[in-house]
């Protein structure tokens, strides 16, 4: 394969860290765009010394000039957990809106490959299930997820106007629930809060009742699934989901975890945030007929995997 040149926003958090280390191993150039606000340089910081990878710290609201030529640009930037974008929602918001219109422009001047990292959240809480990609979605645009969950649309809706308008070639990859090593111990999502919390016997936070279900995608099989759909020519000017579709009850991945971890936490039952979806799961046939990827990992293998990452990162 040719040596692709590629911009990863969103480089140095979990996920964006992750596809810049398979970039890397697949030869291509990567260049890292960051502005750290939920990421951290060490999450790429194994990478320093590798000559095609650099690191630019910038936010992506802002318009980003670039002299050299860039063949695919993967824009993750945003907040992604609840914590992170009720903290910064206005800095959210900007992201997935006026940064994803930057970074389109920037496609189209380069002439380059463009990805938008969407997610599951477009569907807010789903009145269809599973959930396909034709679902318009049931989303409060005036809640407290709206920061990200309208963001989000509108990022869709204008990266679809420069596929349609300005022939970009485009794709939108609707992220399900992921999890791995190198998610924040403290970014509250669920899976980092109940292996942390069971680590020191403290007690496991379920909200609600635990009945709602998510349904989890190990971030090596999200990597592989981003490559697949970025290389996918079928797939240009398409909107995918990617994600496992394995579905769980939050009180099982609670005992699971406590079990899995030989925990004595207690499981505590806490107010179910506002708005929280109460079932997802991605139905992935529109991914699997174009490309031929499906998840490789189950919950069991990845937990262990995430949670040996903390247990040497205490
Ligand atoms: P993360 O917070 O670890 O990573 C986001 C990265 O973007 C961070 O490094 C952060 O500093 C950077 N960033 C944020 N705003 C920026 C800006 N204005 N300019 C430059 N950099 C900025 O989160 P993640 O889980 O790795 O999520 C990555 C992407 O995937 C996000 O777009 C998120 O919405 C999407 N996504 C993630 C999940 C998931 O389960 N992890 C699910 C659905 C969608
Ligand atoms: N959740 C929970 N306890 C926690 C953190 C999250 O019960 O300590 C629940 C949360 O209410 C939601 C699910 O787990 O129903 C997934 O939450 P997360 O924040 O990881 O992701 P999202 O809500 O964005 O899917």
């Amino acid at each position: 394969m040719e040596q692709q040149a590629c911009l990863v926003t969103g480089g140095a958090g979990f996920i964006g860290s992750h596809l810049v280390d398979f970039l890397i191993q697949k030869g291509c150039e990567v260049i890292v765009i960051d502005n750290l606000i939920t990421g951290s340089e060490s999450n790429i910081a194994h990478l320093k010394d590798y000559e095609q990878c650099s690191f630019l710290l910038h936010d992506v609201s802002d318009p980003l000039d670039i002299e050299r030529s860039i063949d695919w640009i993967f824009h993750l930037a945003s907040p992604a957990s609840v914590i992170d974008y009720q903290q910064y929602p206005e800095e959210t918001a900007l992201a997935n809106a006026v940064g994803t219109r930057n970074m389109l422009m920037l496609a189209k001047e380069k002439n380059a490959r463009f990805l938008f990292a969407s997610t599951s959240e477009v569907y807010g809480d789903p009145k269809e299930h599973p959930q396909k990609e034709t679902y318009w979605g049931n989303v409060n645009p005036i809640g407290i997820r709206a920061c990200y969950d309208e963001s989000k649309r509108y990022g869709e809706m204008m990266t679809q106007l420069y596929h349609r308008i300005h022939s970009v070639d485009t794709r939108i990859i609707r992220i399900f629930n992921t999890y791995g090593p190198r998610m924040r111990k403290t970014d509250g999502r669920v899976i980092s809060n109940f292996i942390n919390q069971a680590l020191y016997n403290y007690p496991i936070t379920v909200y609600g009742k635990g009945a709602q279900t998510r349904s989890f995608c190990y971030v090596d099989d999200l990597v592989q699934g981003i490559w697949d759909v970025m290389n996918c020519e079928a797939l240009s000017g398409e909107v995918v989901n990617l994600g496992n579709p394995e579905e769980y009850a939050v009180i099982d991945v609670a005992r699971k975890v406590k079990e899995m971890m030989q925990s004595s936490s207690d499981i505590v039952y806490k107010e179910l945030p506002q708005d929280d979806p109460t079932i997802r799961r991605p139905d992935i046939t529109k991914v699997l007929n174009a490309t031929g990827w499906r998840p490789k990992i189950s919950l069991d293998e990845g937990l262990r995997k995430t949670i040996e990452y903390y247990r040497e990162t205490v």
